[in-house]
């Protein structure tokens, strides 16, 4: 096997793509696309060439669901579907279809970052939505559950699990939430770094193009009792989840290339030892810099409540006389830059460097990044 950092079948320097997405995938998942490219499987044809009604594409298809199925044990009361819209696309499905599920026909939603604000003002074009803690502008913590403002039977609570710009994580469906509740979750940027249980949620979802695929697919993942309850008429067909189940998520053309993708990233995970190894990589990568962060004497700094720390995406500043320093930190970005580390800019809502550990993200990387932290702030503090 090739390296990832360094030269591949003799042609160009691969870079390390610490970017937020679309991320860099396994390069065990290139090399067998590229293999493939001119002839899928015999067919004579690359995979996107192929019809999506043809057999070797409902093999493709078939085997994402099952190998998903397999990696997160989701019950047959779940569907699993392959959508397009990105994850954008989702935060108008889940109102349209669930806002007025109960009496109240309010729906909760904990903001904690860019992500679930947009999700929320979304859903606000469609019905009534409570805002579980006001409105912040910083998003570097997440008030004491024991604030939160919930309605008595709403229609479902809403929450991000990993804010990706903002670099805030939950670990788990907030306790005080009553199980009767509906819960829906975007997980785009943490979904499948861990381990979670699929059955104490009513929808999830996430888009691919951060740590299992490409853009252009997004899996939802649905208790279809729901589905039965929603009373809403006039869902757009493209969003539509019953049509998407009735029809195998190929009422129209699906994002073939993109599932295909997936299909391998599925696989690659599963090689690997499954969401048990995924989990204890993530705990490693981020465990590391945020241990070159906190040890750096103030020169690094995460802002974020370290019980809420993301492991997927950390931004940070750096820091001199008190202050965030900008020239030091383009100057950070230009070093990386030439040791072939891309896409540490932070997201200008932020400012600073941002570093996004997913899947695709080898050990190997992020101590070469690591390695080049140490030796930044030797030579600039
Ligand atoms: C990237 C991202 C989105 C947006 O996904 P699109 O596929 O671009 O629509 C939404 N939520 C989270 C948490 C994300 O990280």
């Amino acid at each position: 096997m090739t390296s990832n950092n360094g030269h591949t079948n003799g042609h160009a320097v691969r870079k390390i793509n610490f970017g937020a997405g679309p991320a860099q995938l396994p390069l065990e998942v290139l090399e067998s696309v590229q293999a493939e490219f001119l002839d899928f499987n015999g067919t004579g044809t690359n995979i996107m060439e192929l019809s999506h009604r043809s057999t070797a594409f409902a093999k493709v298809i078939e085997d994402a669901e099952q190998d998903i199925r397999d990696i997160l044990s989701i019950p047959d009361s779940y569907a699993v579907l392959f959508f397009q819209g990105g994850a954008t696309g989702q935060f108008s499905a889940v109102p349209l279809h669930f806002l007025n599920l109960k009496p109240s026909q309010t729906a909760d939603y904990l903001v904690t970052g860019y992500w679930s604000e947009k999700a929320a003002k979304e859903a606000e074009k469609f019905g009534k939505v409570n805002w579980v803690i006001p409105k912040g502008s910083k998003y570097q913590d997440v008030p004491d559950e024991d604030t939160w403002k919930l309605t008595e039977d709403p229609s479902y609570f809403y929450y991000c699990s990993n804010e990706t710009i903002h670099g805030i994580e939950l670990i788990d469906v907030p306790a005080i939430v009553p199980k009767h509740v509906p819960i829906i979750c975007d997980m785009s940027s943490n979904f499948l770094t861990r381990p979670f249980d699929v059955t104490k949620y009513a929808v999830v979802f996430a888009s691919a193009q951060k740590n299992f695929g490409i853009s252009g697919l997004t899996l939802v993942i649905l208790r279809k009792d729901l589905i039965e309850k929603t009373c809403n008429k006039s869902i757009p067909t493209i969003l539509d989840y019953k049509i998407h189940i009735d029809n195998g998520s190929m009422y129209n053309t699906p994002p073939t290339f993109s599932i295909y993708i997936t299909n391998k990233m599925f696989n690659w995970i599963k090689q690997q030892g499954g969401l048990k190894a995924m989990n204890e990589l993530s705990h490693k990568k981020s465990s590391r810099i945020y241990e070159i962060i906190d040890q750096s004497n103030g020169f690094y700094i995460n802002s974020i409540n370290k019980k809420y720390r993301s492991r997927t995406n950390i931004p940070f500043r750096i820091v001199t006389n008190g202050l965030p320093n900008e020239k030091l930190e383009t100057l950070f970005l230009k070093q990386a830059s030439q040791l072939n580390m891309i896409e540490l800019k932070g997201h200008r809502a932020v400012g600073g460097i941002r570093v996004s550990l997913y899947n695709g993200i080898t050990l190997e990387q992020t101590n070469i990044l690591i390695d080049f932290m140490r030796t930044f702030q030797t030579n600039n503090n």
